[in-house]
């Protein structure tokens, strides 16, 4: 399957919407980051991944924050946390645990990141800035990369 490995800070929840939200202990992701995930998902058939460190709070939490913010479907799991490992490593790990279930193998991949503490995997980063996440430019990115248009 297409996956993108999702931070959430810096992508969904930007530094222009900081608005709280009701259903959980954190901020609303900006309206435009969703709209522009949902539209690479729609046009890619890509799933998600967490890799942000909202995953500790478990899957559980993640559904909702994510339900919550209008995103129904797409989101299949979350990285391993491995101590004093880059984010890179963990997705890494996440990719190489995935080839032994043909229901999660990972194909074809980016990362929507604002960081880029991504090693050997930082061909595959689409990165944001904090102040506006997700925004048009890293949609187009993103769907060109997960499309093969563009590596
Ligand atoms: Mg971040």
């Amino acid at each position: 399957m297409k996956v993108i490995f999702l931070d959430i800070d810096g992508v969904m929840i930007t530094g222009t919407h900081l608005k709280p939200s009701h259903a959980y202990n954190g901020y609303e992701f900006a309206p435009v980051a969703v709209e522009n995930l949902k539209e690479i998902i729609e046009q890619t058939g890509a799933a998600i991944v967490v890799s942000s460190t909202w995953r500790t709070g478990g899957f559980a939490f993640l559904q909702n924050m994510f339900h919550s913010n209008g995103i129904a479907k797409g989101l299949v799991g979350q990285t391993p946390v491995i101590h004093y490992a880059s984010r890179g490593q963990e997705i890494q790990q996440y990719i190489e645990e995935s080839k032994w279930d043909p229901t999660l193998k990972v194909d074809r991949f980016i990362i929507l990141d604002d960081n880029d503490d991504m090693g050997h995997l930082r061909s595959y980063l689409v990165r944001t800035h904090w102040r506006t996440g997700l925004d048009e430019e890293a949609k187009e990115q993103a769907i060109q990369m997960l499309l093969g248009k563009k590596e």
